[in-house]
């Protein structure tokens, strides 16, 4: 396979624009291919890589490096002979379902190259890049500014079809700024406070219910996001509930663990985002509304690059913390045709500055004026994960 050098976005957002080009039929019903009617992008913060493809990186795995315990115990539930043993255990459904009914991108031993363009090497820049399609220079950095551009969940929001089946849920407090909240209106859970959906949404389930207390009862290991289990199961409820036709996921474990260099738990964080995948994955094929009408796209904001200074800072301290991967499947056997290039530009030119592709047009490239507010999160400082020095 060549290599290629390319970035997720127009990968996402040419399926979401598929979508939309459903939404425009007069009858929902006469959409085009009805496997395109449904998109749930999801981002695993930080997630190299090196461990999607390669599994558990034996460099990391030891008290020395990684900060590993019990090193041996990792590796026997991580470990194996060969890279895709490794990566098997790591994560068995992205080596499963994905393997056999979706496509990778990304995997360098193969010349296969994804990466982030904005530069920045951080959250906010590397998630607004993915639903925005363009790179914003004024973003830099994890700064509670409200996005000033329009994303691609807001512009389905806005359309009649999907009113009430546009839904966004992160683990951080930055997620309803990155998605330009205030801004729009699109209602984002950032797992902090209490999933709270707009008046004339379904009644909240017992579940729901539950686990907004344990947001609040929990105490959380970081300032500004919880974990990912205080999202998950809401996810999976809210799924049944509200039938979303474009759902974000976005699990950040992995980037927390990582910034305090235990490579045992961002393994685990890992591993535990794959399971709620594949749970939410079989909970569509098992609504007729989603079953083979679905389409998943998995990857990350950013990658962590290869020294461990790097894969505990997130930073540009070494020639590829840009990196990340992806992978997509739907569940038709059409997924997305034959290995073939992505429909997106090999430059490493600012998005900006280049036409945008034509299913991204419906989009615009519309940039609204300020407030570019600097919020400060609950505790009195601006958050700027991934910025903070490791201990
Ligand atoms: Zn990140």
């Amino acid at each position: 396979m060549p290599a290629r050098a390319a970035s997720l976005v127009a990968l996402a957002l040419a399926i979401l624009g598929l979508a939309v080009g459903g939404s425009r039929a007069a009858n929902p019903s006469d959409a085009g291919d009805p496997a395109d009617r449904h998109v749930v992008l999801i981002m695993i913060d930080g997630l190299r890589w090196q461990e999607v493809f390669r599994g558990l990186d034996e460099a990391l795995a030891t008290k020395e490096r990684g900060n590993v315990a019990d090193a041996e115990a990792l590796h026997r539930t991580y470990g194996g002979a060969s890279p895709s043993e490794r990566r098997a255990k790591l994560m068995p459904f992205l080596w499963s379902t994905v393997a056999s009914e979706g496509r990778f991108f990304g995997n360098r031993d193969e010349g296969s190259k994804v990466e982030c363009t904005n530069g920045r090497f951080v959250s906010y820049p590397g998630y607004s890049e993915t639903i925005c399609g363009i790179v914003d220079p004024s973003i830099e950095g994890n700064a509670k500014v409200v996005n000033p551009n329009r994303n691609v969940f807001e512009a389905l929001a806005a359309k009649p079809a999907f009113r009430g089946r546009v839904w966004a849920f992160g683990c951080w407090d930055v997620f309803p700024f990155i998605f330009g909240s205030e801004r729009n209106g699109l209602y984002v859970d950032d797992s902090i406070g209490p999933f709270a959906p707009p008046a004339g949404s379904p009644k909240l389930s017992e579940t729901i219910l539950t686990v907004n207390r344990l947001r609040r009862d929990v105490p959380r290991r970081w300032p500004g996001s919880h974990f990912d289990a205080m999202l998950a199961p809401i996810v999976l409820e809210w799924t049944r509930l509200s039938r979303p036709r474009a759902l974000f996921i976005a699990y950040g474990e992995t980037d927390e663990w990582a910034h305090e260099t235990d490579y045992a738990r961002y393994l685990d964080a890992a591993h535990r985002a794959d399971a709620s995948i594949a749970e939410l994955w079989q909970l569509m094929q098992s609504m007729p509304e989603y079953r083979n009408r679905t389409t998943f796209v998995i990857t990350a904001d950013h990658g962590r690059g290869a020294t461990e200074s790097a894969s505990r800072n997130g930073r540009a301290t070494t020639p590829e913390p840009a990196d990340r991967m992806r992978c997509g499947w739907r569940s038709s056997d059409q997924a997305f045709g034959p290995r073939r290039r992505p429909p997106m530009s090999p430059s490493i030119r600012p998005k900006s500055q280049r036409p945008l592709p034509a299913r991204w047009e419906w989009i615009g490239r519309a940039r609204f004026p300020p407030p570019h507010r600097r919020l400060t999160s609950d505790r009195g400082t601006t958050i700027r994960r991934h910025e903070r020095r490791a201990p």
